[in-house]
Order: C-alpha cells, then structure tokens, then sequence
C-alpha cells in the first residue's frame, strides 16, 4: 500500500472509530492511528482545560502519563513560561509547529532533557480547533530528524481536527449528560416540589376550609348573576337551612326587596370602580320568616369585565341594631319626657352652666332657652341658695349621690321676683369621669306659703284648743259645783213636798194636791237632770265610781219593766217580755239599773199612746244580750249613731215636745262600756231598738278583762 492509500486509509480508521467508546479511548486510537500511519516515535493529546485553561495529558502514545507534568515541571524549573514552548505557541497562534530537530530549537532547550530521555528528534504540534478556538494538541514525535512532508502535516492536521471534533463532541456529550442529569435531578426535585406543593396546596385549602366553616361571621359566595355557590356553617345556622336549602338559590330569597337594591347599587358602584360604602347593612330573611339584620363586607371576583363571583362576609348586628334602636326609643322617651316634665329639668356642666333647660323650667324662669342656655347658674340664685347649690355639688362630686332632704333654693326669675324650688340633682358620669350634673326642681313657693298659713292656723289652734279645754275643765267644775249646790235644796223642797202631799204635816184639799203633784213631778225631773248632769261631769273627769259585783241581770230587768210600769200604764202602753233565764254578770247593779231603765223611759217617750214595748234578753255563748224594742217614732239611719253623743236630740222641736236634756243615752254608753259591753240601736217605719251586749262572767275572767 503507497503512502498515500495509508493515510487515507488511516483517515478512513478513524472517521469509523466506535463513537459508543469512551472519550478517551476514542481519543487514543486516534493518537494510535495517526502516530502508527506516519511511523512516529510517539505522540500525545493535550487538551486545555475549560475552566483552568491549564493543559492537560488526554492520550499518550509512547510517552509516560506523567509526560505533560514533566513539560511543566521543567518550564518551571527553567523560570519560562509554557507559552514560550512550542505548544505554547501553537495554543497562541492556532498554528501548527515543527521543530525539525529538537537538539537544535532554540526554544525547546528546557525540554531538551525530556527529548533526550525519550529519544526522538523531530516534533510536530498540531492544534486541534473547533472553529477559531485552540482546545488541545496533538502532537507527534519522531525518532530521527525528519522533514515533515506536505502530505504529513494535512494527514496530522485532518487527525487533529478529528480528534478536536471528537473532543468537542465528547464535551457536547458530557454537557448533554450533566444536562440530562441534571435534568434528571430537577425532574426529580420538581416532582418533589410539585408534590409538596399540592400537599401545602391541599393543607391549605384544608386550612382554609376550616376557616370558612367555622368562622365567627357568615361567610359565602354567589355567582355574577346571584345564585349562591357556597355558604358556611354560621352562614347556615342564621338562615337556619341546610346547604342543599340554599346552594343554587337566589339571594334575592334571603334579603328584602330594599335591601336587594341596595345590594345591586353596591355592586353596580363596584363594578364601575366607584367609591362605594362598606359595610353595607341587609335585612336577610331567614327560613323561619324571622328578619334578621347582617352588616356585609364584600370583594368582587371579576372575569375580565364581568362579575364572576361576589365574596361576602356577614356579621349579625341585629341585637345590636336592636339595641341601638332601643337606645334611640328610649332618648327620644327621655326627651319627650324631659321636655313635657311639669317640673322644670335642667343639665349644667361641671362649671355651673347650664347644657338645657326644659319647657317648665324656662317658665318657671320666665325666659326664652337663648336666655338661660351658657348662663352660669350664679345668674339665676341668691348669693346665700348658690353657696348651699355649691356645696351640694361638691358634696355629691366627692361621693354622696342624692341628699335624703333635698335643699330649697331661692330662686331669681327673669322679670326679678324670688321662687323657691326644692331640687334634686343628681352627677353625670360617663364611666368615672364626671360629666354635669342632671336637676330637677319643684316649684314650691306656694307650698310654703301654704305651710307658713297652716302654721299659724296650727298655732292659733293650739291656743283655741288650750282655751276650750280650760273652758271645758270651768264648765266642768261649775257643772259639778252647781249641780251639787242645785240638788241639796231641791231634795229638800222635795222632801218637804212629799211630806205635805202625804198629809204628814196636816189634811189637804183636792186643789192643793194637784199642785204639790205637780211640783213632786217637776221637782223629780228636775232632780234627775242635776243627777244625770253629776254624772256627765264625773264621766269627764273620769270619776264614774262604779261599784261591781255579781249581778243577776234577770231580776235587773224585771225590777226595771216594774218600775216603769206606771209611766207606761199611763200611755197604755204594754210591755212584754220575752226573757230566757240568764247568767249572772259581773258589774254596778245600780248603774246597770240606770241604764235599763233610761232605755225603757226613752222607748216610752218615744211610742205614742196604746204602743208596744218588747224586752228580750238571753244567753250566747260569751255574752247577755238584751233588746228593748218599741213601736215608736223611729230613728233616722244616718242619726244611729248620733245619739249617744252627749246633748244630742234628733230635733229641737222634738226635744220640746218630748223633754229631756240628750244626755241618757251618752251617759248608758259610758256605763255599759265600763262594762265592756257595747250599746247600739236598730230602727225602721215600725220603731227602735236599742240593743245592749254585756260579756259573761267567764269571758271576763278568761280575756283577763
Ligand atoms: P233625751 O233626754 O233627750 O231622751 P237621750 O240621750 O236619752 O236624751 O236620747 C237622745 C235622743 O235620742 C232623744 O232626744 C231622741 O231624739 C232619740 N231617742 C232616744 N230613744 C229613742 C227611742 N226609743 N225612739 C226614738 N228616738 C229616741
């Protein structure tokens, strides 16, 4: 084979050299079979480093591994830099270089021990490029000093440049594979990544499920057209529905038609961009009919210019609401109540101005509210009523609320007359801090000139009261003086009558009988109105000696009816009885005689001729009772009561035609209340009667009476 066909067929070896190899035994075959087809002594392939630019053995062919590390040791040691060696040269130029006999390169001298060593003479470097750049060498030895040929130096360069695209392609390979690991890594990792990512994804979602769920406010989602797409549990609970109640419904179900349009104009100024209010306020509707009052922050979702969704939050405010409405009801009251007061209100600040003033104050002040509102209240009192209001206010700053006695103010009206008016007043506090002070006042002038009145009534009273009793104590004692002094010589012109009448002191005629019957008759009734006016004047003085014993009240009563026998006899008048046996009781015989028989006496005053007279007594189970009923003139309901008092008579008239002085019946009441009975009359169109209660013996003893 000519030397041509070698090297072709060299060229051919290496274009089909196994790209599946490893780089660097690709690149080793080439050295092998550029190095065999020229018949040289050895060879190598330097590469630069990409990133150090340092060179680097990357095939040998004859020569040591450590061949390169010798170049730069002995570059090193001849304090040249490689650069200046004929690789050097060609990584600078791009050229390729031959030292035809290396005992005599000038250039080659730090070498030279290499070259000798090794044994061979001539060198050619060859770079092996891609496009411009200088990436590595391949460079050939000769044994002897040889002339490279024409045909050599293209055969060695073609080798270069192959083994330059090999390098490159290698490269491109081992970036591809770092690339593709990489690649493979990232893969790995974005896997990762997506995964957590769908974990935070999920977690969150998770996390914000939960929030939606269970948060305090109602939380939920409508389409752009208003149909609900979800609500949550609080949400549910207001409306009190369940999800399928509500999801696919629309909210114009759930709020009033008022607050539907505010909720629009809300999203329409949204949609717009306009300012809008938030919160808004609705009237939601819940299942149950209840209205319910939601206070709503809203965000709207928008698709490009169309509302996709409108986000809400809601807040129940409807206690609230209710609340505020109360507090405003109950303002309004307070200034209705305020204002419509009869007693004049007013608020002073903590400074002793005046904030308001109602109606009836500024009546009783005579004045316009421009007049009194910002006026001190010194404006209005006298210096003596704004020391004590000064000091009722200090005294209630520093604690005591209200005064048990309000204070009376002399008051300053308008036109300069004085008023006086009680006031309360009362600290306004808005938490600790003192605010003004709240009064009400009550006009009480005229009470206290009506007090003033009444006090001198009172006194003048008094002293009418004190004189009477002083008159009353005279007339008592003149009554008992005279009385006594009146019956002394009437018992003795009576006695004297008698004594005549019966013919003790000489005969009489018919004549004179009649007379001395008449002044007995008089002279008797005349004793018995001195003694029952004895007896009123010693109820008085609370004198009534009574003198008690066991009496048989039976026989007092049948005594009594025979001793007005006569008188009745007289009338004809008949007197029955009807009289069960009964106890005897404990009490004055005599004055228990005096008051039958003054019952009996009346009952025949009072009856007119052929009357009838009926005496009853009997027995109950803690008492006597005795009646004496007669068919006489009656007496007036609204009197009844009347006539025990002492000196009453139903009339004047009667008592002229009846007699009698309207003492009887008080002085019966006196005795039979010492008795501890009671006394009282009945009476109709067919006459009285009068009824007495005395209490038994046993009854006295067991109340200790
Ligand atoms: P007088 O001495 O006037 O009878 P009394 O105190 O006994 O005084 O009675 C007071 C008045 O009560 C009488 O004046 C009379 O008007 C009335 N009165 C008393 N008893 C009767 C009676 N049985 N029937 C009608 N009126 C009577």
């Amino acid at each position: 084979m000519d030397d041509k066909k070698r090297k072709l067929k060299a060229l051919s070896d290496i274009a089909s050299i196994d790209i599946t190899l490893e780089f660097k035994e690709i690149l080793q075959n080439i050295l092998k079979i550029a190095c065999e087809t020229i018949n040289a002594h050895s060879g190598t392939i330097m590469l630069v480093d990409e990133d150090t630019d340092e060179v680097r053995m990357a095939a040998s062919y004859g020569l040591g591994q450590d061949y390169p590390e010798r170049v730069h040791e002995a570059a090193r040691e001849a304090g040249v830099p490689l650069t200046y060696s004929p690789s050097g040269c060609v990584l600078k130029t791009g050229k390729h270089y031959i030292v035809q006999n290396a005992f005599e390169e000038p250039s080659g001298k730090p070498w030279l021990h290499l070259t000798k060593e090794h044994g061979f003479s001539s060198i050619i470097f060859t770079p092996m490029k891609r496009e411009s750049k200088v990436i590595g060498l391949l460079n050939v030895y000769m044994a002897e000093v040889h002339r490279f040929s024409e045909d050599e130096i293209d055969f060695v360069t073609i080798a270069a440049s192959q083994a330059a695209s090999v390098v490159q392609n290698a490269r491109m390979c081992s970036r591809l594979k770092n690339n593709i690991q990489e690649l493979e890594q990232y893969e790995g990792c974005l896997e990762d990544k997506v995964k957590n990512a769908y974990k935070e994804l999920y977690e969150s979602e998770e996390r914000y499920r939960d929030l939606f769920e269970n948060a305090n406010d109602s939380l939920y989602i409508y389409n752009g057209e208003g149909y609900f797409k979800e609500v949550n549990n609080t949400a549910l609970r207001l409306l009190g529905c369940t999800t399928e109640e509500i999801i696919g419904t629309h909210i114009s179900e759930w709020i009033t038609p008022e607050s539907l349009n505010i909720a629009r104009e809300d999203l329409q100024k949204r949609t717009a961009g306009e300012p809008v209010e938030s919160p808004i306020i609705l009237e939601v509707i819940c299942k149950n009919g209840e209205h319910r009052w939601i206070e709503i922050r809203r965000r709207i979702i928008k698709d490009g210019d169309k509302v996709k969704e409108v986000h809400g939050i809601g807040r129940d405010i409807t206690e609230k609401r209710m609340l505020e409405q109360e507090l405003i009801e109950s303002e309004v009251k307070y200034r209705d109540l305020f204002e419509k007061a009869d007693d004049p209100m007013y608020t002073l600040d903590t400074e002793g101005y005046f904030q308001t003033i109602n109606n009836a104050g500024l009546k009783a002040l005579g004045c316009t509210k421009k007049d009194v509102i910002g006026s001190h209240i010194s404006r209005w009192l006298t210096p003596e009523s704004l020391r004590v209001s000064i000091e009722l206010l200090q005294k209630q700053i520093s604690g005591g609320d209200q005064l048990e006695q309000p204070p009376t103010l002399e008051i300053i009206c308008k036109n300069g007359d004085h008023r006086l008016a009680e006031i309360r007043t009362r600290v306004i506090r808005e938490g600790d801090r003192i605010t003004g002070v709240h009064g009400i006042a009550r006009d009480v002038t005229e009470k206290r000139r009506l007090e003033q009145k009444i006090q001198e009534y009172h006194e003048t009273l008094k002293k009418s009261c004190e004189d009477l009793i002083e008159a009353d104590r005279i007339k008592t004692e003149f009554i008992s003086n005279i009385t006594h002094e009146l019956l002394t010589p009437l018992t003795s012109i009576r006695g004297f009558t008698e004594l005549l009448y019966d013919e003790t002191t000489g005969k009489i005629n018919d004549g004179q009988k009649k007379s001395l019957q008449i002044i007995l008759r008089n002279s008797d009734r005349l004793i018995r109105l001195i003694k029952d006016l004895l007896d009123v004047s010693h109820l008085e003085k609370n004198k009534f000696g009574m003198r008690f014993g066991l009496v048989s009240i039976g026989d007092v009563i049948s005594k009594c009816m025979q001793d007005v026998q006569p008188q009745a006899k007289y009338k004809e008048i008949t007197i029955t009885q009807n009289i069960s046996t009964l106890p005897s009781i404990w009490g004055d015989e005599g004055r228990l005689t005096q008051v039958i028989t003054n019952l009996l006496a009346n009952a025949i005053k009072f009856t007119p001729q052929k009357g009838t007279i009926t005496v009853a007594a009997k027995e109950n189970q803690n008492e006597v009772k005795i009646s004496i009923t007669d068919t006489g003139i009656g007496i007036p309901h609204d009197q009844l009561s009347r006539i025990f008092e002492r000196f009453y008579q139903i009339d004047g008239s009667n008592s002229r035609k009846y007699g009698g002085a309207g003492l009887g019946l008080s002085i019966c009441k006196s005795i039979v209340e010492s008795h501890y009975g009671s006394i009282w009359a009945e009476s109709d169109c067919n006459g009285s009667t009068f009824h007495i209660v005395l209490p038994k013996l046993e009854c006295i003893k067991k109340t200790g009476l």
